[in-house]
């Protein structure tokens, strides 16, 4: 039977869709563990991707949800200049329920008959803690926490490489990457967001925050000098950058039409509600938009360093590579008239393509 003979929604058309090499399913009745690992590309290396625990509908939106996020590592990865490939897990359950040490353990052990063709990190619904759950049964794992000899919390990496690609945007939109007298809006100050805030505010940004946690609000505003604002009014400031760093698709027809920034770079994953849709809108609009998984590539960096053992200063500076590599971006998308996230595409696919017919000539 060939592949076009399948319902376009079984599990082989979905993996052909986007490439994937390899999805597999983890079942235990006696942890209740019931996870799905996808391996989309392992062209740069090992793929590399969190771990999330939440619960889904149907296993089939699980089933997309890993398949949508490890093809996204695949290009955070080759965009980075990582030698890793993308890849991504997903446990489905309540991850305040139905985690146990056994049920991380016994999800360790399906890493580990992997044999280093996936490594796992934290994610949402998933802590340090359980990292060092899986590293009992695999070493396959990363961002353990320091104690146990891992490289700890991404969040300053993540921070770092976000404020560099503002640099580089602002380099690019008024000649100079000087923060002094510019204003950002930073939408959401948790961990990196707040890490950004101290960077931003050391090089003298006015910077406005909100976030739906109204205490923390008050207390990162007074630590750092910015000013709180109400999450609805964001997106009417008279300012430089709007910084997305809580959620995805903030960005999208409402809010185009109402932004006034010449720039958009922040940490949030798929910032864009529709890359094509929004991505050409943007450059209509002439707003300067740093691709999210480019500039928010710290973590992975992170994650990169603990396996390759380089110490926290060369991860910095791994991070502050982002400013070039934005740079790139902008001027492939000057010179090819189309959307910085489309150029980033673009430079991605063709880093793995390359090494791809590299590694045939082996
Ligand atoms: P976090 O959970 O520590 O912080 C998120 C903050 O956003 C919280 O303070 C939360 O209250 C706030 N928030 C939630 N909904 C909001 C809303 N509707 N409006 C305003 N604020 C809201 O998360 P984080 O680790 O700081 O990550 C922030 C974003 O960056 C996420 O999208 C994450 O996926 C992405 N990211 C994080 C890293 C990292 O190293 N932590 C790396 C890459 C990407």
């Amino acid at each position: 039977m060939i592949l076009s003979q399948f319902d376009e929604h079984s599990v082989f058309s979905q993996l052909n869709a986007f490439g994937h090499q390899k999805v597999v399913y983890c079942s235990d009745p006696d942890t209740g563990l019931k996870a799905i690992i996808a391996i989309h590309d392992t062209t740069l290396g090992p793929a590399l991707g969190g771990t999330r625990m939440q619960l889904y509908k149907t296993e089939n939106e699980a089933l997309q949800d890993a398949l949508r996020l490890s093809r996204s590592m695949t290009y955070k990865a080759a965009i980075s200049g990582l030698n890793l490939g993308g890849g991504k897990a997903v446990i489905i359950g309540d991850s305040r329920l139905h985690k146990s040490e056994a049920l991380m353990r016994r999800f360790g052990r399906f890493i580990e008959n992997l044999h280093g063709s996936f490594i796992t990190a934290e994610d949402v619904g998933t802590t340090p803690k359980d990292m060092e759950y899986i590293r009992m049964e695999t070493k396959f794992v990363t961002g353990v926490p320091e104690s146990i000899g891992g490289s700890g919390d991404p969040s300053p990496v993540s921070a770092r490489g976000v404020f560099m690609g503002i640099k580089a945007c602002l380099k690019e939109h008024f000649g100079n990457d000087s923060l002094a007298g510019k204003s950002v809006a930073v939408q959401g100050i948790g961990h990196v967001g707040e890490n950004l805030v101290g960077l931003l505010r050391n090089e003298n940004a006015k910077v406005y925050i909100c976030d739906i946690n109204e205490d923390r609000l008050i207390q990162i505003a007074k630590k750092y000098g910015a000013k709180a604002v109400a999450n609805n009014s964001l997106f009417d400031l008279d300012i430089d950058i709007y910084s997305p760093c809580a959620l995805g698709a903030t960005v999208n027809t409402e809010t185009i039409n109402r932004l006034k920034c010449p720039i958009i770079a922040g940490s949030a994953n798929n910032q864009l509600a529709d890359e094509v849709v929004h991505g050409n809108m943007l450059l209509e609009k002439g707003i300067l938009y740093a691709p999210d998984y480019l500039i928010n590539a710290g973590g992975l960096i992170n994650c990169y360093s603990e396996i390759a053992g380089f110490s926290k200063k060369k991860t910095l500076q791994m991070a502050e590579n982002i400013y070039e590599a934005t740079r790139r971006v902008i001027q492939k998308s000057k010179e090819e008239k189309i959307p910085t996230i489309e150029a980033a595409n673009k430079i991605a696919e063709k880093r793995i393509a390359d090494i791809r017919k590299i590694k045939a000539s082996y």
